[in-house]
């Protein structure tokens, strides 16, 4: 085939690249790794929000099914895919074919692809959205393709660099981010790959890490990338593999345990930690105003697009939301009940969180209270987890769960500290620490002191 001389002629090229990159994984990628032409540092991102219409372009673009070698490969220069009929299309000979639920795999000989205009490297896989329905119900009542990049993962860092946080601030602040995102991507490769039928390890935005291809992707970010190579998190007692190394924007002052927020516990958080580092920093603080009109939209919305945490909402306000008028809303303090995680977030142990732990003023529970427009002595109450609460009603907004609530008239004030879940690393912490001179190091034991640095094996 055409395609294996070319694939052939870049090979030194990429060899000498690679070269060093010594990788082994703490698990087996195995045979699927095989089938998809993957090696076992070969992550796999779910892309999004590009809309119903795909158009793929590249130098020599390569299709090939992924499953079906014996089919062989497609050339042109331009794809487009059409997600709702699943049809990929070529603009040359003006033919199309139906995508198979085991996917297409598309490379280019430069190893650059542009989707809808955005770089990417190495591959995209494109599957019929229907494909992500096991683990994403929402995706019945969207048109989007589910589009995977399978990447080189230390390509792929140099990526989230810029799109989680900033090459050009400290670089030991910029270094601790890396060995914290390359933790975090390896204990997802980890986790879903024991789910045979799962296509992908880590979504591209803040349910997991945010990666926006080759765009973001400079020479700074690249450089630290490579001074990193290899170093991650592992428990400090225990076995040694990469632990969930969570982080976030802003903790406002103090981290949490990720028990106080997921009910869930994971190996290598001890306590949450003091964090005088972020104050200032721009969510440290802040304000925001709701309307009961907007949150009843909000919910509504909710409970369409999440069922996973729809579904405990009572029946009667499922089947008619508008019967019910919301009166009211507060805010508990409690221990957290178990909730269901995000896509992407797999709890391998899931334990109650522990009423020991001081609380820090972190939101446990919201309850809304409804009267029936029929029959105004019918009141319905409803909790809800403020983790998932959040992200229902605007976590660009409502920037954490630590806040007070106050409700004036038919509008809801909510005034908090912090930016994002408050586990693990405080972004903004980490930036001023590496201002302060603390080192990689320092940095990542102040907010995982329950870990230590290892090395991966080759
Ligand atoms: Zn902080």
């Amino acid at each position: 085939m055409r395609w294996v001389g070319f694939k052939q002629g870049v090979l030194p090229f990429f060899g000498a690249l690679m070269a060093g990159t010594v990788f082994a994984l703490p698990l087996e990628p195995g045979k699927l790794a095989r089938e998809l032409k993957m090696n076992s540092r070969t992550i796999r991102v779910k892309l999004s929000g590009f809309g119903r219409v795909i158009t793929i372009k590249g130098d020599h673009l390569a299709l090939s099914l992924a499953k079906r070698p014996d089919l062989g490969n497609v050339q042109s220069e331009e794809w487009i895919i059409d997600c709702k009929r699943s049809l990929i299309f070529d603009p040359s000979t003006q033919k199309s074919r139906q995508i198979p639920r085991s996917g297409i795999l598309i490379e280019s000989l430069s190893g650059v692809l542009s989707l809808n205009q955005r770089n990417f490297r190495d591959q995209l896989v494109v599957y019929p959205k229907e494909l992500l329905s096991p683990y994403d119900e929402s995706v019945r009542s969207n048109s989007e393709c589910l589009v995977v990049n399978h990447i080189d993962l230390e390509m792929y860092l140099e990526s989230v660099v810029n799109g989680e946080f900033n090459s050009q601030w400290a670089e030991s602040a910029v270094e601790a981010q890396i060995i914290a995102a390359r933790t975090y991507a390896l204990f997802q490769m980890g986790e879903m790959r024991k789910d045979r039928g799962r296509v992908f390890d880590v979504e591209s935005t803040q349910k997991d890490q945010v990666y926006l291809g080759l765009d973001r992707v400079d020479s700074k970010a690249a450089e630290l990338v490579a001074k990193t190579k290899g170093l991650v998190l592992v428990p400090r007692f225990g076995k040694s593999s990469p632990i969930k190394a969570f982080y976030h924007a802003s903790c406002g002052g103090r981290t949490i345990t990720p028990e106080k927020v997921w009910g869930a516990s994971f190996k290598g958080f001890g306590k949450g930690v003091r964090c005088p580092y972020c104050y200032g920093s721009p969510s440290y603080s802040w304000d925001y105003r709701l309307s009961f009109h907007e949150l009843e939209k909000k919910i509504w919305n909710g409970i369409q697009k999440d069922p996973a945490n729809g579904k405990n909402w009572p029946k009667s306000y499922r089947d008619d939301p508008n019967r019910w008028y919301l009166r009211g809303i507060v805010a508990r303090g409690e221990a957290p009940k178990s909730v269901r995680m995000p896509l992407g977030a797999l709890i391998p142990e899931a334990r109650a969180g522990r009423a020991d732990e001081r609380d820090q003023g972190h939101i446990k529970e919201l309850q809304f209270e409804f009267v029936d427009r029929d029959d105004p002595e019918n009141a319905l109450k409803v909790k809800m987890d403020a983790y998932a609460a959040r992200n229902w009603i605007d976590p660009s907004r409502l920037k954490s769960t630590w806040y007070e609530l106050v409700t004036r008239g038919r509008a809801v004030f909510f005034r908090g500290k912090g930016s994002g879940h408050g586990v693990g690393m405080c972004q903004w912490g980490a930036k001023n620490m590496g201002e302060k001179g603390f080192t990689r190091e320092q940095i990542l034991l102040h907010y995982y002191p329950g870990v230590k640095i290892a090395r991966i094996s080759p």
